[in-house]
């Protein structure tokens, strides 16, 4: 019921690239333009049906404008899904054709990396199209965002310890660290400077030599993670981490970290607020990365690291606001998040009479 799921959600364009010469099958999703030309990068990942392909990239590119719309950024949402083995199907010639599509909708999709797309990905679609958002800094770009995403993580993780300590000070708090990738990483960093206690674990057995050994920090075996007592939950690694196995042993009061998509189902956010457990929504508390990748998609046109990171610092006033809401509303942060990113646009919408 492909047209009823574009309807249910408004979505504006889902174009399905295909070239037999270089192999490229790939789905382009555009939710929402209201704001802005839609963003959201390209993921490239092996699914074992077609149509899981494009329901990734539509609920994706749905994500994607609400991301924007809660930020104050005035773009819309947009997501490529190329389907492929990114160890072993990534040509040039397959990006470029990528890039050609992109440049064919003239500026109304500009796209980045994402899972399974890298920086060089991105180089080869730039040979195409100047519609891309995360190149290296030597061709005007931001250069890499993971520590902005850590930035902005560590303002949302400050609202919610405000929220719930009354202060935003990490001092003696415990901070459970899951996934010590790129934002992880950088995450532990701002904690220990904030003087937080930190716990870690990830399933990179040198990843957590490395930080154990340089922070001299406690390690968490992966699995036992969520039975941990902690003060505040970070999960930085997958998402769905929130889910019927887990819900029932956490012993946190805060979860708030960079992953996607932590809630497995709408209904673990309601569950958490049953139990007391503050959720700060995902997508309001890892933009940090995508305030500043896009600075230079602004008026200005001009990347400004200055301005990007003021910016990416305003997580802590969205993060705040969002838990306004749900507490005036008696909802979960989840729906004040969407509802405060849906008011932004709706707002726009009457103003042009769409
Ligand atoms: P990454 O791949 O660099 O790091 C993820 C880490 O998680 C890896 O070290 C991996 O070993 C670890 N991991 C995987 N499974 C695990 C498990 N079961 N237990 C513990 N650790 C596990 O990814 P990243 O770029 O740091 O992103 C982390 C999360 O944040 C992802 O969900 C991503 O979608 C999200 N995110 C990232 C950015 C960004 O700027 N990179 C922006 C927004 C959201």
């Amino acid at each position: 019921k492909l047209f009823d799921y574009l309807e249910k959600y408004d979505y504006e364009n889902l174009f399905i690239c295909q070239e037999k010469e270089t192999g490229l099958k790939a789905v382009i999703a555009i939710h929402d333009t209201t704001l802005g030309p839609a963003v959201g990068g390209c993921r490239m990942w092996i699914y074992d049906h077609e149509d899981d392909a494009i329901e990734d990239a539509l609920r994706l590119a749905r994500g994607m404008t609400y991301k924007y719309a809660a930020a104050g950024i005035n773009l819309g949402g947009g997501k490529t899904v190329i389907i492929g083995n990114p160890y072993k199907d990534k040509t040039e010639a397959l990006f470029r054709a990528l890039g050609r599509f992109i440049n064919r909708l003239g500026g109304r999709y500009i796209t980045g990396a994402d899972v399974g797309t890298t920086m060089q990905d991105m180089e080869y679609i730039r040979t195409e199209t100047p519609h891309i958002v995360t190149v290296p800094e030597s061709y005007g770009g931001a250069g890499d965002i993971a520590p902005y995403t850590a930035l902005g993580t560590f303002q949302g993780i400050k609202a919610s310890a405000n929220e719930i300590y009354g202060s935003d000070s990490l001092e003696g708090k415990t901070v459970l660290v899951q996934g010590l990738g790129k934002v992880g990483g950088n995450l532990i960093k701002l904690l220990t400077d904030a003087k937080a206690k930190i716990l870690i674990a990830d399933t990179d057995e040198r990843l957590v030599a490395k930080y154990r050994d340089e922070y001299k920090l406690q390690v968490i075996q992966p699995e036992l993670v969520y039975e941990t007592e902690c003060d505040i939950f970070a999960p930085c690694a997958l998402g769905a981490t929130v889910n019927d196995q887990t819900i029932d042993k956490l012993k946190c009061t805060i979860i708030a970290g960079a992953a996607n998509n932590t809630l497995k189902e709408e209904r673990h956010g309601e569950i958490l607020k049953q139990k007391g457990i503050l959720f700060a929504p995902d997508y309001i508390v890892n933009a940090g990365g995508t305030i500043f990748d896009t600075d230079r998609l602004g008026v200005s046109g001009v990347h400004n690291k200055e301005r990007a990171v003021q910016n990416v610092l305003k997580v802590y006033d969205t993060t705040k606001t969002v838990f306004k809401i749900a507490k005036e509303k008696n909802i979960t942060p989840m729906d004040a998040a969407d509802l405060y990113a849906k008011k932004r646009i709706d707002e726009l919408k009457k103003l042009r009479n769409i």
